[in-house]
């Protein structure tokens, strides 16, 4: 509350702003930042400014200060909403989840680990041995998904290139037990290519710097990053950490590092592999063989339609696609296959709920923000989609339950306008005539449908929708190639998607001779990371999934699970594009408090009421408080007692009564009530 931090340092929480509008809340978000209070409430949610700079407001003694209070006892901090969800998952057995949402730099994952840090400070207090070792494993596994899912980008050193849920299992003491991750579209596109300035995984300069002479040369790695392909660029130096230790399939991740070295050569309408050494080691660290490498880079076998098998040589260009397609499907099999491990290790075991009571969870969630580039792709398309499914989330959890509440309880109530996006959801995601449907279609159509045909239905088919822009909305705009581009008018803004390379990038193909190639390595690893590689190529007749409608299911899986537990939210802003702990960028800052929609939840928690409570579980906490009601409970009925304990206490313009409710609008009052109970 303002009040234990000190007015100088604005209002601890928007809700107390004097009239809610963008200069008013950008007034003091500003002076908050300025002042290094990087963290203010919305309620229960937290907006937190990445400092850009070490703050000396996390570690044990803040933790002590945040342990088992009332989110309204202290300053706003990570640490308040972590206990919140701590408290509702240990005192009500509820599941929770905290929602880490903001664009890329604004300080997502930092707060995940800040949580992370002090789930893990505040639980064991017996330090029982195996609830340390999980403890140890879930705040380790990070370091080694930063190593190999994590790498510069102009936005930020330390991008996390996937998205991460984490769920945290707890026994009925509220002592971990175990847990589970799940990881999202890794953006395996930069293990071949990179923008200017931009660098590949933080995994392989790692090893490079820390590996051992004798390690890169079983390996036959040079310690040079620029003397691979896939790597020359990112020559920017930034520190980054050691390689984690142990993992096993090293020389899996080695590969494709190799492979981006091999050089195709053209000999008429024949391509052939210049030198044999990069194949025999690429067939050395698989477990094959240097011809069946060579065959599978230069050939592909197809079925023909009288069922014949022939094999077909590569152009040029083919087999530089498919080069490039193993290099990524090894590098994404490689980083599912860590993640697979890593659940292996944390997850329950020996969980008895008759005997251990209820396993409870709470997920965090640190996942990729919503992202407007100069030049925007699949990838783009993917990340944006996801984040609209958040937004809506977000809205259906807060803004509408909050209404629906209200009018259920019989409470009067001033409708508040918000922004509902389920429309540019449908409009991704609908069957048959959402983009996903027309870009699956596409894929699936025997013969060349290019990219621009993919387009033009595009624009025919949604040129009606008010969140798809099409040649018939604007047919003068000059920002837009009708023949490349599309607009979505998402959201959080408009962005402009180059269709270039969708196609491929759905279909995601891989031809089945290197599927097969890792399944007969003699490398019992790598042929469990290809169980896809046993068919022949007359069984593969199904098609797989596309890379959207697989990521769309994924999506909507992690939204079910989220919307069934009780949702925290940290809203993440970025301060500026300089990495500067002094500089506010207004305009930047208002784009960001505009599109995560905070506005409107500081109207709605305004208008609303910050608390509410059965009242038969109020009387129970408060009785005791109130003469009509200790030792005997002297009214008719629970509302009644309710009351009588409201009115003792003078706050009865303070809370509304619901048909089953108490409802209390500033968390004040019930602090009186909790400081009076404990002095009982
Ligand atoms: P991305 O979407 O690209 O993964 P992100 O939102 O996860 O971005 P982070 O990696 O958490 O962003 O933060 C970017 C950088 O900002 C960090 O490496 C760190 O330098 C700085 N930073 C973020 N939060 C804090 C903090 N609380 N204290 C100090 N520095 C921070
Ligand atoms: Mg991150």
């Amino acid at each position: 509350m303002a009040e234990l931090e000190g007015l100088e340092f604005g209002k601890s929480d928007f809700v107390l702003l004097d009239e809610v509008n963008m200069e008013q809340f950008m007034e003091n978000l500003q002076l908050r930042f300025e002042k290094g209070r990087i963290y203010t409430f919305i309620g229960e949610v937290v907006v937190s400014v990445n400092p850009y700079k070490q703050m000396d407001i996390y570690g044990k003694v803040a933790i002590e200060a945040y342990r088992g209070r009332e989110l309204y006892e202290n300053p706003p901090h990570l640490y308040a909403v972590a206990d919140a969800a701590y408290k509702a998952m240990k005192r009500r057995a509820k599941d929770t989840c905290i929602v880490i949402s903001g664009e890329s730099g604004a300080g997502k994952t930092e707060a995940s680990k800040y949580i992370m840090q002090y789930i893990a400070a505040i639980t064991n207090p017996n330090q029982r041995e195996e609830v340390e070792s999980v403890k140890n494993v879930l705040l380790k596994s990070n370091c080694v998904l930063e190593a190999f899912g994590n790498a510069k980008t102009n936005r930020n050193d330390n991008s996390s290139r996937f998205g991460k849920y984490m769920d945290i299992n707890f026994n009925f003491n509220g002592d971990p037990t175990g847990g589970h991750i799940n990881n999202y579209l890794l953006e395996k596109s930069r293990v071949v290519q990179q923008h200017a300035g931009e660098r590949n995984f933080h995994s392989f300069y790692q090893l490079l710097r820390g590996g051992t002479d004798d390690m890169l040369s079983n390996l036959h790695l040079q310690r040079n990053p620029e003397a691979y392909v896939y790597s020359k660029e990112g020559a920017s130096v930034i520190t980054v950490g050691p390689f984690p230790p142990s993992i096993p399939p090293l020389k899996m991740f080695c590969i494709e590092r190799t492979l981006g070295n091999l050089e195709f050569e053209c000999d008429g309408e024949i391509v052939q592999l210049p030198g044999a050494g990069s194949v025999s080691h690429v067939a050395e660290l698989t477990g094959t063989e240097p011809e069946t490498v060579s065959k599978a880079l230069l050939y592909r076998t197809v079925a023909t339609g009288g069922g014949e098998v022939i094999e077909k040589g590569h152009n040029k260009l083919e087999a530089c696609f498919g080069r490039d397609a193993f290099a990524k499907a090894l590098y994404e099999r490689l980083f599912a296959w860590i993640v697979g491990r890593i659940n292996t290790v944390i997850e329950v075991k020996n969980y008895n709920p008759a005997l251990h009571g209820k396993n409870t969870v709470i997920g965090v969630l640190d996942i990729y923000g919503f992202e407007i580039f100069d030049n925007n792709s699949f990838e783009q398309f993917c990340i944006n989609y996801c984040n609209e499914k958040l937004q809506q989330l977000f809205i259906e959890l807060i803004l509408q339950q909050e209404q629906e509440e209200y009018h259920r309880e019989g409470i009067t109530w001033q409708h508040i306008e918000y922004f509902n996006n389920q429309i540019i959801v449908d409009l991704v995601e609908q069957l048959h005539k959402g983009i996903i449907s027309i870009l699956d279609e596409a894929c699936l159509t025997v013969g060349k449908v290019t990219d621009t045909v993919c387009l033009e239905t595009m624009n025919t088919k949604l040129g009606q929708h008010p969140h798809f822009t099409s040649r018939k909305h604007c047919p003068t705009d000059k920002t837009m190639d009708f023949q490349r581009h599309f607009r979505i008018r998402h959201y959080a803004g408009d962005v402009t998607y180059s269709i270039e390379g969708f196609l491929d990038k759905n279909k995601d193909p891989l031809f089945q001779d290197f599927k097969r190639l890792m399944y007969n390595s003699a490398d019992p690893v790598l042929k469990e990371m290809w169980p896809d590689g046993q068919l022949s190529i007359t069984e593969v007749t199904k098609r797989p999934l596309t890379a959207a409608t697989l990521f769309k299911n994924s999506i909507i899986a992690l939204v079910e699970n989220l919307a069934c537990k009780e949702p925290y939210y940290v809203r993440c802003i970025k301060p500026n594009d300089v990495k500067s702990p002094v500089l506010f960028d207004d305009a930047r800052c208002r784009h960001q408090v505009a599109y995560l929609g905070l506005l409107e939840n500081v109207r709605v928690r305004r208008a609303g009421f910050a608390y509410r409570q059965p009242y038969a579980r109020f009387l129970q906490r408060y009785k005791m408080t109130c003469e009509y009601t200790w030792p005997n409970h002297l009214m008719d009925t629970d509302r009644e007692a309710v009351e009588a304990i409201v009115t003792q206490h003078g706050f009865e313009g303070d809370v509304a009564y619901g048909h089953t409710k108490l409802f209390v609008r500033t968390p004040r009052s019930l602090f009186t009530l909790e400081q009076e109970r404990a002095a009982l």
